[in-house]
């Protein structure tokens, strides 16, 4: 004959068993959205998510050596092109996200940069020389510095910083003017204004 007790134990025990395979076959989801910003939040908040873009900017670099010299070259003068033109075509009084944006972009580059072994010697150079991207004057000049490092490691001539302006003269013209000689057009798929020239 069954007590009670060993009844309401027997029950207590069946459910217990029941609910912790329910949590075994499908564990609580650990993340929800928020109804009113349709934030994804994940296990430790929205902090976390930062947290990782921090660490993606600042990890390791990703890029395996490049031995090849005449395309580690190649690639370097193309490349030192682009990120001067880029820090002189910044805005003079970026805001902070757009300042932001740069540090971003430099740090990543600094992983994915496609020699392995001048991304690895260019993350030391950041470490110790961080981008500068309080306007446009400054974020150049630290480029700039900053490739006269590279220079000097390599044994290449000082580059004289007060002819950035005349040397990446890009042709650009001032915001919003075309160059275009034709009218301008939109690209079919996406609809936006084609700049011709350059
Ligand atoms: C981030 C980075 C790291 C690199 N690390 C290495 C490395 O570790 N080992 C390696 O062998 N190569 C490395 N390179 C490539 C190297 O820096 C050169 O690009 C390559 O050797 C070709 O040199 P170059 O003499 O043609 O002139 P580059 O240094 O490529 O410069 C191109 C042009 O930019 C102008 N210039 C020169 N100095 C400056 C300056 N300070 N500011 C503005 N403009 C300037 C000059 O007109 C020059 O002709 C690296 C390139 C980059 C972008």
């Amino acid at each position: 004959m069954i007590s009670r007790f060993s009844k309401l134990f027997l029950a207590v025990a069946v459910l217990l068993i029941f609910i912790t395979s329910i949590a075994v076959i499908h564990p609580p989801v650990r993340a929800y959205v928020d109804p009113w910003t349709q934030t994804m939040f994940g296990e430790d908040g929205v902090e976390s998510r930062h947290e990782l873009h921090v660490a993606a900017e600042k990890g390791e670099v990703i890029m395996p050596k490049l031995g090849n010299a005449t395309a580690k070259a190649e690639l370097g003068r193309a490349t030192w092109k682009l990120l001067h033109t880029m820090t002189l075509r910044f805005p003079d009084k970026p805001t902070d996200d757009q300042r932001h944006a740069l540090e971003s972009y430099f740090y990543l580059f600094s992983r994915l940069y496609p020699c392995g072994e001048c991304a690895k010697e260019f993350q030391q150079l950041l470490k110790k020389y961080p981008p500068q991207t309080s306007s446009r004057k400054t974020a150049s000049l630290w480029l700039c510095y900053v490739h006269n490092l590279v220079n000097a490691r390599l044994g290449k001539p000082e580059f004289d910083c007060l002819k950035l302006d005349e040397t990446y003269d890009c042709g650009c013209g001032p915001e919003g003017n075309s160059t275009s000689a034709v009218g301008p057009k939109r690209d079919d798929i996406t609809g936006v204004e084609v700049v011709r020239g350059g």
